[in-house]
């Protein structure tokens, strides 16, 4: 049984085609600039090399007819005929309050996550576009929607509430939904598995450090609390969001730079987090190469990233009264070591202590804490396409 994962962005299509009974990645590609001039695939079969096919993909229903040529071509294909693909998983940035797990796709399920579309403009449309052309093309395989938000409904009302008007939640169903929520269910379950301990046993707190980053509460398997909000743009410093502000913030700043609405919400969303901060860049590689040559505005911004993952962390902690395991997981959590003591360093008191040769690794699952140390901290490489997969077949 193989399954087809799609992600599909305003612009873009990444997949990999799994194969279920190995967890085997079969191939792996990104469909680039979809409606845009100088569009192409970038495919990698298993192995073999990784190749660039130019082609016009002027929407996402040739970018999707153009991977599945790719995946069944004779000489880069990884399969013979499109028979060979059991379903597709789609991954779905938001689903409101209607999904609390993965479903199959029919026609209410997209209804729902169209009515969804104002909590996440930019991605729930491209979204749905990769459902239509996969039903257009392959009209006899079945999708199956894995949505972020889904591993989050679990959070109870006190942390998903806003105090603002409570009419706002009711009529405008605003609220804390969370991100992420694959990845944080995906580490979250390897990790009891990693500690060989039953999830119901464990108070977890996942940090999902890449480009986008949130924190998330995992007691006893289920989400608790995250980081993420409404939207995407809250909690941390991340590479290009602001993060937390104070509310008053950005009408501010309107105000005092003549900015449009609009045009301030392009600022926290672009220009700011470690972006705006260091004036650098908003990649942590080059972070650390300023930061090596002794740069200061790298070592600040690298400080305030660290120390509001830090405050997360604690304020997690609390709400699940107790902590066992402190888990790393994405771009910069699985391959920064600095950046993992950085933030260790804050929570000695909750019994974090981190052993430095350990730490010393990328992108495995190890547990890097002292032999001392009474709270697991630990790097568990994150995989939302194996856990769409997973999802997908569990369903079909
Ligand atoms: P993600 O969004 O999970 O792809 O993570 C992107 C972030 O992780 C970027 O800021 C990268 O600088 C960082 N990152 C990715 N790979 C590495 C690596 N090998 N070493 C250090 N940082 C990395």
């Amino acid at each position: 049984m193989n399954i087809l994962v799609l992600n599909c962005g305003s612009s873009s299509l990444k997949y990999q085609l799994i194969s279920m009974v190995t967890e085997e990645v079969l191939a792996i590609g990104i469909c680039e600039r979809i409606g845009i001039d100088g569009s192409l695939i970038k495919h990698t079969p298993i192995n073999g090399k990784k190749i660039t096919i130019k082609c016009d993909m002027p929407n996402h229903e040739i970018a999707v007819q153009l991977v599945l040529k790719a995946l069944t071509d004779k000489t880069y294909g990884a399969i013979k005929s499109m028979d060979e693909i059991s379903a597709v998983g789609h991954r779905i940035v938001h689903g409101g309050e209607f999904f609390t797990d993965s479903v199959i796709i029919d026609d209410t399920v997209i209804k729902a996550i169209e009515s969804c579309t104002e909590l996440a403009p930019l991605h729930n449309p491209a979204n749905l576009t990769g459902i239509a052309a996969c039903q257009a093309i392959i009209p006899n395989v079945q999708n199956v929607a894995v949505f972020d938000t889904a591993f989050h409904q679990t959070m109870p009302e006190k942390a998903y509430l806003y105090a603002l008007p409570y009419d706002y939640y009711e009529r405008l169903k605003i609220r804390r939904y969370g991100f992420h929520g694959t990845s944080h269910k995906y580490v979250a379950h390897r990790t009891a598995k990693f500690l060989n301990k039953n999830i119901e046993d464990l108070k977890i707190v996942v940090c999902h450090l890449g480009n986008g980053a949130s924190v998330c509460a995992i007691d006893a398997g289920k989400s608790v609390d995250t980081s993420m909000g409404l939207t995407p743009l809250e909690g941390l410093a991340m590479g290009t969001r602001s993060g937390d502000l104070d509310p008053k913030i950005p009408d501010f700043i309107a105000e005092a730079e003549g900015l449009t609405h609009n045009e301030v919400m392009d600022v926290l969303n672009k220009k700011s987090g470690v972006l705006g901060l260091s004036g650098i860049s908003s990649d942590f590689r080059d972070l650390e190469n300023a930061v090596a040559k002794g740069n200061k505005r790298a070592m600040m911004t690298m400080d305030v990233f660290e120390y509001r993952v830090a405050k997360y962390i604690g304020a997690y902690a609390a709400s699940m009264n107790g902590l066992d395991a402190v888990v790393f997981t994405a771009g910069l959590g699985e391959n920064n070591k600095d950046v993992r003591k950085g933030i260790c360093k804050y929570l000695t008191y909750l019994g974090v202590k981190v052993d430095d040769k350990l730490n010393d690794c990328r992108s495995i699952e190890r547990d890097f804490s002292a032999e001392d140390a009474t709270t697991h901290s630990m790097v568990i490489p994150t995989n939302e396409e194996l856990m769409i997969a997973r999802e997908t077949k569990m369903l079909v």
